[in-house]
């Protein structure tokens, strides 16, 4: 017994000389430059979408910041993961460059910074669901603060076709976009553009459900009853979300 005690007290008296040098390296560790470099990446890599869009969190995220050309109505409600942020940043600003002239355009809400419940929506739980307005032939009164009724009069098809094309063609890609709720008769109003502009039938199947009828289960782009304003874009679990449902 004795015998063990010496034991325990030699290897932890040896535990605490391989401390020592131990300590010294850590010196080394924090010098600045390298930490610099090191700790943005790991940062990057850090967001998770956990659960489900109507039952789930959002853990480091990122948040869409404000810019030239769109309002983000709730800043509050501006986290998603990472790869929502950046799709939905990249579809936006490449719309707007393509329409230059057109008007501001509406972001609704993404989810709060730790994801979870929020007023006015069943979803937006994990930072997969964002709400965007759509473009008009002329900026309607009261938005972006609110989003507006689509209608043949008053919407601009030829910039709204593009945002929708910018969102659905990421359905490809990791963590691209799952599906778009938008109202089926404000989807036949873009369709009918892009047909006449030479969209290929190819493309406009992939994208719309419309025209075979507001419940199938075609392309990415379905009816949900009070869309009429606006565009729900969900995005996919990405493969590193081992947790999203
Ligand atoms: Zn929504």
């Amino acid at each position: 017994m004795r015998a063990f005690a010496v034991v325990v007290v030699a290897l932890s008296l040896a535990a605490t000389a391989e401390a020592r040098p131990a300590k010294k390296k850590r010196v080394a560790i924090d010098a600045p430059a390298p930490r610099e470099r090191v700790a943005p990446v790991a940062k990057a890599l850090r967001d998770r979408s956990i659960g489900a869009p109507w039952s789930g969190r959002l853990q480091a995220p990122a948040k869409l910041k404000g810019g030239d050309g769109y309002v983000i109505r709730r800043p509050l409600r501006a986290f998603g993961t990472r790869t929502t942020v950046e799709l939905v940043k990249d579809a936006v600003t490449n719309t707007l460059e393509a329409f230059p002239k057109t008007h501001v355009l509406a972001i609704g809400d993404i989810s709060a910074e730790r994801g979870g419940w929020i007023t006015e929506h069943a979803s937006h739980q994990s930072g997969r669901d964002v709400d965007l307005g759509l473009f008009y032939k002329k900026k309607p009164a009261g938005y972006p603060r609110s989003f507006v009724r689509a209608t043949k009069a008053n919407l601009d098809p030829a910039a709204t076709w593009k945002l929708v094309w910018e969102l659905a063609k990421t359905s490809t890609q990791d963590g691209g976009a799952q599906i778009i709720f938008l109202d089926y008769e404000v989807q036949g109003i873009i369709y009918r553009w892009a047909k006449e502009h030479d969209v290929s039938a190819k493309r406009l199947s992939r994208v719309f459900q419309y025209p075979n009828g507001r419940y199938s289960a075609t392309g990415i782009v379905r009816h949900f009853a009070n869309h009429d304003n606006h565009l729900h874009v969900r995005f996919k679990c990405r493969d590193r979300d081992t947790q999203c449902r």
